[in-house]
């Protein structure tokens, strides 16, 4: 195998975000295929005793176990931190196997967490129900709220945990802000990049310590696999997550690793053209229904903040339908946007949290992120944008809207 990148990594370094999306962390092997190899091994055996004996040794480097390096989970790995100017990435099993070994691996028993409380819902579990498990205490604040995060901290407050854009609700957070205050306490600040990906938006660069992603959104770009990662410094990921991952084993499987790897290729044009649809709709919905949350819209409380910390608005926006009854008529009347709960993918999906992602918290925690009953969180894919706004425009106009 060889790294087809060199192994000079100033040499990537240098390379424009196009080109790392397209060839960066590419490995060949001696029959010097084009397309990245699909290696499906767990083991790999060794031409004398001494060769293991040195890798286990860690003087030499190699391939020992499939939970420990793969070259196709490695090619990802590389690409992901290139594009998001990590120091280095290591790729999980899906999203949730990243936002936990995100926390777990640096968190200990009388920590505590400040979160956004705007999330994913497995991500708002993990703070609220799994990390006290383990005495890890946490607070939850309007990420929105600059000031709240400074109020929130404690003496052992040791890491900021937030979306932005958050998951359903669209809530923006001050990447540079909020980052800046958590460096300047000696708090890990992790950012929940699933929404933009590096293709839109890079919270290293203001500041953030730890990014961390459901690949099985925009990365995969095409409801393929689920999949997970977590950048850092070189530092953070082998000292602190390794060392977490190795003896837990959250891996990825390499074929997983292998579509988003394709998918990376992609990334940047259809996150751009997904979000030009996406404004193209949210311009059409606006006024059409009584409430909409999309960051690329003017009506978005934080707009101009969504606007400087990202290229483009996403894919993903939600709007109110006043009540349940209204949502789940609008979305029995589509015909070509489909009902489902995944976003991220080519396809135009459409769906109610209350009663899906978000339907396993309590109504008062469903309330205070203002997940409401009439709420509808649609992701816009790569269709013509016309008949999506066809498809809108029929099923509104069926319930007189
Ligand atoms: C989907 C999602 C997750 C979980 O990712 P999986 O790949 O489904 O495990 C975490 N955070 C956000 C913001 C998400 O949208």
């Amino acid at each position: 195998m060889k790294r087809t990148t060199g192994t000079d990594r100033t040499v990537t370094r240098n390379w424009r975000s196009a080109t790392r999306a397209v060839r960066g962390g590419t490995w060949r092997s001696e029959l010097g295929e084009t397309s990245e190899a699909l290696f499906l091994t767990s083991g790999y055996s060794y031409e004398d005793a001494e060769t293991p004996a040195a890798r286990f040794a860690g003087e030499e480097q190699g391939m020992t176990y499939s939970r420990l390096q793969n070259p196709t989970v490695a090619m990802l790995e590389e690409r992901i931190a290139l594009l998001d100017g990590a120091g280095a990435c290591r790729a999980q099993a899906s999203g949730m196997a990243a936002m936990t070994a995100a926390l777990l691996c640096q968190l200990s028993a009388g920590d505590h967490v400040v979160a956004a409380r705007a999330a994913f819902g497995s991500c708002r579990w993990l703070v609220d129900n799994l990390l006290p498990r383990f005495g890890i205490t946490g607070t939850t604040i309007d990420s929105a709220d600059n000031d709240a995060w400074e109020r929130a901290i404690r003496p052992e407050t040791k890491v900021f945990f937030f979306e932005t854009p958050a998951n359903p609700t669209l809530d923006v957070v001050d990447l540079e802000y909020v980052c800046g205050l958590a460096r300047a306490h000696g708090i890990t600040a992790v950012v929940d990049n699933a929404f933009a990906t590096p293709a839109l938006q890079r919270p290293l660069e203001f500041g953030a310590d730890v990014v961390a992603y459901s690949a099985t959104k925009l990365m995969d770009g095409q409801g393929r696999v689920l999949a997970g990662a977590v950048c850092g410094s070189e530092e953070f990921i082998n000292d602190v997550l390794l060392p977490f991952q190795r003896n837990t084993g959250p891996n990825i499987a390499p074929f997983n690793a292998w579509v988003v790897l394709k998918g990376l290729e992609t990334l940047s044009l259809r996150a751009h053209r997904q979000s030009e649809n996406s404004l193209a709709i949210g311009q059409f919905l606006e006024g059409r229904v009584p409430r909409i949350l999309h960051p690329g819209l003017a009506s978005h409380p934080r707009h101009a903040l969504a606007m400087r910390q990202m290229e483009a608005c996403g894919p993903i926006f939600a709007f109110d339908m006043g009540s349940r009854e209204q949502a789940f008529a609008l979305l029995n009347a589509l015909e070509l946007i489909d009902i489902s709960n995944n976003i991220g993918d080519a396809r135009s999906l459409m769906c109610h949290p209350a009663s899906t992602t978000h339907a396993a918290m309590s109504e008062e925690a469903r309330a205070e992120m203002s997940v409401t009953e009439g709420l509808l969180r649609i992701n816009v894919g790569l269709e013509d944008a016309q008949d999506l706004m066809e498809d809108l425009d029929r099923a509104l106009g069926r319930l007189n809207m």
